[in-house]
């Protein structure tokens, strides 16, 4: 399931003991400035936006999780969205998929829709909706895969062979999937994007974003952005980053397994009338997502039958999972994406989807898995 020498890289990478004292964990360099021995000539950093020996640590690592030269990391997933949407320039167009995460689908319509550049929201699970949306003006195809909650899956190779004869960048938000169950740069992608917050974190205590990539043209261009933009990680968050990879391959493992436990028995459950999740035969596009990734997260989409009363009846039963906005913690979340993440998705929008009131998102924490389903089942039963 997981990569060759993938757990090794998850404690390793990038990771060297400090020099002077052989910590063997990287400090935190809590400073702002360096100081120079003679004007112009610093040491290795001169200011902590351009560079903190935290932040250099943690992107060497990313990069290795992804296989690209370059990790760039961000204050937020949303300041990565952002670094890369501020490549482009007025008149460019963009294809976007239709189900993208709440915040990535806000920050396009409200404010880069004002720098005219277009935006144009695609159903991409079938790759074949694409191809007539490409203009002479082109310049970006963001890709989400699975999507925001209703777990899509798209073909990431079919979109960047598309992509490639118009000569156009593809960018791929991995974060439900995480760097361990699937690498979008070896399927033809140019840009990977994480929000760390999610999975790498993996603890529910920070807020991160990343972008990992080859082409050294595009990586300077990013890191200028990084630098001149000012959204940087901070070294406390580059710290706890770093510790939360050492882990990721082992919780991505245990997400895994348990969701696709709950996912199977949800299925026979009386209160569910739909259940998503990749890793099921069921799921429309089973054959992709079992092509291009190695394992299907923890992420479960489900719908209850009955109205939104029932639904609230529901969730103010749960005990393990905490109603929460996020997901890909330790510990057990579930969303209701209509009147929680996906409540600025426009309402006609939410529809088509099938954002409705009856749809929630579960984020499989990676407590035991029969006390998950012991939690679900006596929710039910309330009911
Ligand atoms: C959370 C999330 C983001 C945004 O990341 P933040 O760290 O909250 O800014 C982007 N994409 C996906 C898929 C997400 O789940």
């Amino acid at each position: 399931m997981i990569k060759k020498n993938f757990d090794t890289l998850c404690v390793h990478a990038g990771v060297e003991p400090e020099q002077t004292t052989g910590a063997i964990m990287t400090p935190i360099f809590q400073t702002s400035t360096y100081v120079q021995d003679s004007p112009g000539n610093p040491k290795i950093y001169d200011y902590s936006r351009a560079g903190n020996p935290t932040r250099t640590a943690l992107e060497s690592s990313l990069a290795a999780l992804e296989g690209t030269k370059h990790a760039i990391t961000f204050a937020s997933g949303l300041a990565a969205v952002q670094a890369v949407a501020q490549l482009l320039n007025p008149g460019d167009h963009v294809i976007v998929c239709d189900d993208v995460y709440g915040g990535t689908g806000r920050m396009f319509r409200k404010i880069f829709s004002k720098y005219n550049i277009e935006f144009e929201f695609v159903d991409m699970s079938n790759p074949k909706n694409i191809e007539p949306y490409f203009k002479k003006n082109t310049k970006l195809i963001w890709i989400e895969t699975p999507t925001n909650p209703l777990l899509k899956i798209i073909d990431i190779s079919a979109v960047t062979n598309l992509a490639k004869k118009f000569n156009v960048t593809t960018c791929v938000d991995n974060t439900f999937s995480s760097p361990v169950f699937q690498n979008p740069i070896d399927h033809g992608a140019q840009i990977v994007l994480h929000s760390t917050t999610k999975y790498i974190g993996g603890h529910s205590d920070l807020v991160g974003g990343c972008l990992m990539l080859n082409d050294d043209s595009l990586a300077e261009q990013l890191k200028f952005l990084q630098f001149a933009g000012g959204s940087v990680n901070a070294p406390i968050e580059a710290f706890l980053l770093l510790r939360s990879i050492k882990t990721l391959s082992l919780r991505m493992k245990k997400h895994h397994e348990n969701a696709l436990y709950l996912a199977r028995e949800m299925q026979s459950m009386k209160i569910f009338s739909e259940v998503i999740f990749p890793g099921l035969e069921s799921h429309p596009q089973f054959d992709i997502a079992k092509k291009q990734m190695r394992g299907y997260s923890g992420m479960i989409s489900a719908r209850i039958k009955g109205d939104f009363n029932t639904v609230k009846i529901f969730l103010s039963k749960l005990k393990y999972f905490s109603l929460a906005e996020s997901l890909g913690g330790v510990e057990s979340l579930v969303n209701h994406p209509e009147t929680m993440t996906h409540a600025s998705v426009p309402p006609e929008l939410r529809k088509k989807l099938g954002i409705t009131p009856d749809l929630l998102r579960f984020s499989v924490g990676i407590e035991d898995a029969q006390d998950l389903l012991n939690d679900l089942t006596q929710a039910a039963k309330s009911i």
